[in-house]
């Protein structure tokens, strides 16, 4: 009987594992160069393709290799531009990417896990349970998928003789889809590398950005890494409700958050960490609470990113009213911190923050172990 050998998917290889193979091969480093250009600059599956690489060279590739982002299931479009793909990353399992175009860039919010541990009880993500990491392939390749679409539209709208809309193109990544990246941290630093390199998509670090709930040893490792924008999300500004609201605080509670947050900032490329603090209504959205945030402010150089909470069925929560999240913010500002508030984008797709329900399995039965979680959460608030 042969032997079945499974063909490496050069899609997750770093620059450096690129190289690497070519080496083995006896090729130069600059063919290891061209082929990560052909591969993430240009967006080609087929080394057939890549005509400025020796033939012998292509057909060795084509012998080992395949270059293969995880299957889209399901595309939506929605009124206001954004688009959300659901890929198939296996056993029922699926991830989603959205793409939000703004007048001056287009952000790619992507994914790092399916499902996720950290578990808070506003998230739908973490109320799947955790099903597994995602590998470096299928997070870059939910870029390079979203960059090939894309520019599929730009040249659709070119032959309707439109100017290319600037706003299309991906300029900004956010780890804010679902996930814990920095539970993830070994393939989202390859696919973050992947980013960054001008031989692939060339951004700025201060255009992608890692959200996390707050894994202090990996924020330390990332800061020496691989420093890019930082968003925390604190969602709490005191250990009692954050234990509560992001259960991982039990583990780092706020004086070690804070602690790897001033040393990240050292590494940063912006000089400045963004406190992501979703507005759950009667929760975390008191005047107490602004204050001993701007307290928090004082120790840590910042801005904060109010986020209304979209509500789920089985969160049991409610998002603060309008009113609320502006007096919140105004209460924040007028404590010298710059405070936004995130807009709402994509909700007639579900593509908006914590939306991003996808198709994950419950596995590991989190409603059914825990089913009231949102109501102890409500319950125990003072
Ligand atoms: N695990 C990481 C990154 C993914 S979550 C983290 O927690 O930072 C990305 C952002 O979406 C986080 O700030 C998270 O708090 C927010 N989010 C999760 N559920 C939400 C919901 N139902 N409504 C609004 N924002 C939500
Ligand atoms: Fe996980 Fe982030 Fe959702 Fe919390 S908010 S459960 S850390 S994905």
């Amino acid at each position: 009987m042969s032997e079945v050998v499974t063909p490496i998917n050069l899609l997750g290889h770093s620059p450096e594992q690129l190289s690497n193979l070519v080496a083995q091969w006896g090729g130069k480093p600059f063919r290891a160069r061209q082929l990560q250009r052909w591969i993430h600059q240009r967006g080609v599956d087929d080394f057939d393709q890549m005509t400025d690489l020796a033939r012998d060279f292509r057909q060795q590739l084509a012998e080992h290799c395949i270059i293969q982002a995880s299957e889209v299931v399901h595309e939506q479009r929605s009124a206001d531009g954004t688009r959300k793909w659901l890929f198939d990353v296996g056993q029922n399992n699926s991830v989603e990417t959205v793409f939000i175009p703004e007048d001056d860039r287009g952000t790619l919010c992507i994914s790092s896990q399916a499902g996720c541990t950290v578990a808070c009880p506003f998230c739908s993500t973490g109320y799947q349970g955790f099903n597994r990491n995602l590998t470096a392939a299928e997070i870059i390749g939910q870029l390079w998928h979203a960059r090939r679409a894309v520019m599929a539209d730009l040249l659709t709208a070119r032959t309707d003789g439109g100017a290319t809309p600037p706003d299309r193109v991906i300029s900004n990544v956010v780890m804010m889809g679902m996930g814990e990246p920095l539970l993830n941290y070994s393939q989202v630093l390859i696919a973050l590398k992947l980013m960054l390199d001008d031989n692939s998509y060339g951004l700025s670090r201060r255009r992608v950005t890692v959200s996390t709930s707050g894994v202090v040893p990996f924020m330390d490792k990332l800061a020496e890494e691989c420093p890019v924008a930082l968003a925390v999300s604190l969602h709490a500004p005191n250990d009692a409700l954050r234990d509560r609201l992001v259960p991982l605080n039990k583990k780092y509670p706020l004086k070690e958050l804070l602690a790897a947050c001033n040393r990240y900032l050292k590494h940063a490329p912006r000089d400045f960490i963004t406190f992501e603090y979703i507005m759950l209504d009667g929760i975390n959205d008191l005047d107490e609470h602004a204050d001993q945030l701007l307290a928090i402010a004082r120790e840590v150089k910042c801005k904060f990113n109010l986020i209304p909470f979209n509500p789920f069925p089985q969160s049991g929560l409610k998002r603060s009213s309008h009113a609320r999240v502006r007096e919140f913010a105004q209460r924040l500002m007028e404590g010298g911190v710059v405070t936004t508030v995130r807009k709402t984008r994509g909700d007639d797709i579900d593509a908006a923050c914590g939306q991003l329900a996808g198709d994950i399995r419950d596995r590991t039965r989190i409603d059914q172990r825990m089913p009231q979680r949102a109501q102890i959460i409500l319950k125990q608030e003072p």
